[in-house]
């Protein structure tokens, strides 16, 4: 069974950066289609994410290895995913926000993105990957439009 996994995403930028963290999380799927997925559970989260770009920062840096486990191992880790403002099951959501290992995938993309715009050297979080289990796991890869810059 293969636990590491890396697709690589085809791209021309000359820096590329990845990083992994793994994190301990529960969740639930309020929704029928869910089985027993619907009950609260927990999994030990295996993520990727890949990060590219032309420019370096002042530092050198594409971008600090550290702000992307800030934004991703800080937040979710010994969490309620449910719990977490972009999962939450409000009068307004429906199932778009429900944490499934896509929507987490997303969501985690689009944290890292937004704090990207803010670089002057623009990287872009090309891929993140999402294990949920040994045999399961999701790939969000952001399309060209999806990038504000
Ligand atoms: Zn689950």
């Amino acid at each position: 069974m293969i636990h590491q996994f890396y697709p690589q995403v085809p791209h021309t930028y000359r820096y590329e950066l990845n990083k992994d963290m793994q994190l301990a999380a529960a969740h639930f799927i309020p929704a029928a289609a869910a089985g027993k997925c619907a009950n609260v559970h927990g999994h030990t989260y295996v993520i990727n994410v890949t990060i590219a770009g032309d420019e370096l920062d002042d530092t050198g840096f594409l971008v600090d290895f550290k702000m992307i486990k800030e934004l991703v191992h800080d937040r979710f880790d010994h969490s309620l995913l449910n719990d977490d403002e972009a999962f939450a099951d409000t009068p307004d959501s429906d199932s778009e926000t429900f944490p499934t290992t896509e929507v987490v995938a997303r969501t985690i993309w689009q944290s890292i993105q937004k704090e990207l715009d803010t670089r002057f050297n623009q990287p872009r979080c090309l891929q993140v990957i999402v294990r949920e289990t040994p045999t399961s796991y999701v790939v969000y890869r952001a399309k060209e439009g999806d990038f504000t810059s």
